[in-house]
């Protein structure tokens, strides 16, 4: 059984279509969203249609629950709240009704997911051993998948032994069985310096995970974000990776 992982996809067409072609050359059974479709980026409608035909599974992000009318968009800082209502206002009923069905925690053979973590599935980030350890604890699975953060992450543990950090491009792991939380990192924008699309390929058998980066179109997916009139710093940040 393979699994390709998307996380934070946030309205970046160029960058899930990128993804879905390297997801496709590698075949995989099944492919698993740890939600945000939405948010930030030019073409909502898009993302949420090409994530529901091909997602097995596929969980609600903060920002799903607020441009489906959940969350208020007071709980956003500036930018975030007016590219969150510009893309409540272009949501279709198809996409709404999309973005309905989904919750932020979820499991799949035997993994155990969460949009943010364990203790605070929506809003939660795991970005500290503290965190990890919690949401490890909490989960009633050995392998714990999350998203949220926009950070390629592995925190591994063995024994007492917590072993992790960052996982850049090509980052390749044997589980082993090991208890273990991983973030695919973001495919719409990704903060952890690298700009390049992100996913998460797992081989559950094999107990192996790789961390995967492609490159995508930026310069349209800005080009979209600027003739739409969305926050200029949301567009800029996609070329940083921050
Ligand atoms: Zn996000």
């Amino acid at each position: 059984m393979r699994v390709a992982v998307v996380s934070d996809i946030h309205s970046n067409l160029a960058a899930l279509e990128a993804v879905l072609a390297a997801i496709d050359a590698d075949a995989p059974d099944e492919l698993w969203c740890l939600g945000d479709l939405v948010g930030y980026g030019p073409r909502p409608n898009e993302c949420c249609a090409a994530i529901a035909e091909r997602a097995g599974v596929c969980l609600a992000g903060n920002h799903d629950l607020a441009v489906r009318g959940e969350i208020e968009l007071e709980e956003f800082h500036g930018d975030a709240a007016l590219a969150a209502r510009w893309n409540r206002e272009r949501l279709t009923p198809e996409s709404q009704a999309i973005l309905d069905a989904l919750e932020p925690r979820g499991s799949a053979h035997g993994v155990a997911l969460y949009h943010g973590s364990a203790r605070d599935p929506v809003w939660e980030y795991v970005l500290s051993d503290e965190a990890a350890v919690a949401t490890l604890a909490l989960a009633d699975s050995p392998l714990v998948l999350v998203g949220h953060s926009h950070v390629a992450l592995r925190i591994v543990v063995s024994g007492d032994e917590l072993d992790g950090g960052l996982a850049p491009a090509g980052t390749e792991l044997e589980l082993g069985g090991l208890r273990a939380l991983l973030n695919p990192g973001s495919v719409g924008q990704p903060r952890d310096g690298d700009p390049r699309a992100a996913y998460l390929l797992l081989e559950l058998e094999k107990q192996r995970a790789e961390f995967r980066r492609v490159e995508y179109d930026i310069a349209r997916t800005q080009r979209e974000m600027r003739d739409a009139g969305l926050p200029e710093l949301l567009a800029a940040r996609l070329e940083l990776g921050q």
